[in-house]
């Protein structure tokens, strides 16, 4: 085994609280926040009371200034246990991170407590129904009028939407232009013509509040433009986004890890022929091939979230991380249900649900086909 090195006694009692807290808190529920299609508010405010949100954000902030580690715990332990209804790294390690770099002293000192408690859901706005992948096309628009801007568009796909009272909108503040005419905002879903739509029904990640959201002439104080310049907003996702995907590869490694442990104790378990299954050589060999590829993606993305940390995690790297280690996930997903058989495809078991939840890792973030663009460019 080659034991993980960034890790220290700190962080394995901070996992343990985390690992705690989602079991008391979250597991038992987790079925029930299938159907109602978002988790339950309150476990936003318990798991702010507790530090779990916003941890890397300074203590002026309202976080505990801790470093990144402290979110990949809680990043791990969240994908570890197939929690995948709760959608606090993106709210934490994605949205609350464009407050922290881009918005003003005021914008800090107001948003930043309110995610760190929980009082306050995040959520970042940059898909459209006609713009994924090519952001350039975004439609929505956000046209200056006096000391205010006019917000008209809609998003989709959006991550923690229903529960959003803060989103982060990505639009055109220049219509005619594309990446030079992109801008972000800061926007309260409480603001007149902020409306949500529908909370989409997804195969997988159930739980999770993934919305369409509409804008109709949204009055936006000319303050909430993020970092104060137009035509900033394709810079600053490019500064962020490979944060993003560092994180869609932790969480990646760690389902992972889980689903092929799942799967070691349940061909333990099962009989087939009079013996095991694991005692099959082609089980043997694919949980070994398993374990080798998992392997080295830990390695690769502990080496990553070092990068990380040392603010030297470029931007094709993290491409790669995302592409290799969510491709992975799938592989391994697909065959811990194979190994499963007829099981591993009931929703009652956490393989099912884990193969259904996978799918997605290979498509938001950028798809892996945008993954594998951005790595060969840079050749
Ligand atoms: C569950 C879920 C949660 C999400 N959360 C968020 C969120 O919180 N915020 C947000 O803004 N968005 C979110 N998204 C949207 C996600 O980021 C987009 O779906 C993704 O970027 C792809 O865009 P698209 O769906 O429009 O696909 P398209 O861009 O239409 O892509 C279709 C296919 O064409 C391929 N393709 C496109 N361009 C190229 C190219 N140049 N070269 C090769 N192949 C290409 C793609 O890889 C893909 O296979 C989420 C999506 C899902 C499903």
């Amino acid at each position: 085994m080659i034991p993980r090195t960034l890790f220290d006694a700190d962080l394995d009692g901070f996992r343990d609280s985390v690992r705690k807290f989602l079991e008391q808190e979250a597991a038992p529920y987790h079925e029930q926040w299938e159907k109602d299609g978002q988790v339950s508010r309150e476990l936003w405010t318990k798991a702010g009371e507790l530090g779990f949100l916003c941890p890397t954000m300074p203590e002026e902030y309202g976080g505990v200034g801790a470093d990144f580690r402290y979110s990949a715990v809680i990043m791990e332990e969240l994908a570890r246990a197939g929690l995948s209804g709760i959608g606090w790294g993106l709210h934490s390690d994605i949205v609350a991170p464009y407050i922290l770099h881009y918005g003003s002293e005021e914008q800090k000192q107001y948003y930043l407590p309110k995610l760190a408690s929980g009082e306050m859901v995040s959520a970042i706005a940059m898909t459209e129904p006609g713009a994924g992948s090519d952001l350039q096309g975004v439609k929505s628009n956000a046209i200056k009028k006096g000391d205010h801007y006019v917000l008209n568009g809609s998003k989709t796909f959006i991550t923690n939407g229903q529960l959003a009272d803060l989103v982060v909108v990505v639009a055109k503040t220049d219509p005619k232009e594309g990446a030079k005419g992109t801008s972000l905002f800061l926007v309260e879903a409480a603001w007149e013509g902020f409306e949500k739509g529908q909370n989409l029904n997804k195969v997988g990640m159930k739980a999770q509040d993934t919305s369409e959201l509409f804008f109709q002439d949204v009055k936006i104080p000319e303050t909430h433009l993020l970092g104060g310049r137009e035509g900033q907003g394709f810079f600053q996702l490019m500064q962020e986004l490979p944060a993003e995907r560092l994180q869609v590869g932790i969480t990646a490694v760690a389902a992972a890890e889980a689903a092929w442990q799942w799967t070691l104790d349940y061909v333990k378990e099962r009989k087939a022929f009079g013996k095991p299954v694991i005692a099959f050589q082609n089980t043997r060999f694919k949980m070994a091939e398993m374990k080798a590829e998992i392997t080295a993606a830990r390695v690769f993305v502990d080496r990553c979230l070092e990068l990380h940390l040392d603010k030297k995690l470029d931007i094709p790297t993290a491409a790669m991380l995302k592409q290799w280690t969510t491709d992975l996930q799938c592989k391994v997903m697909d065959e811990c249900v194979q190994l499963h058989g007829g099981y591993g495809y009931m929703w009652e078991y956490p393989i099912a649900r884990a193969w259904a939840d996978s799918r997605v890792q290979r498509i938001y973030a950028g798809t892996n086909e945008i993954m594998k663009e951005i790595v060969a460019r840079s050749f």
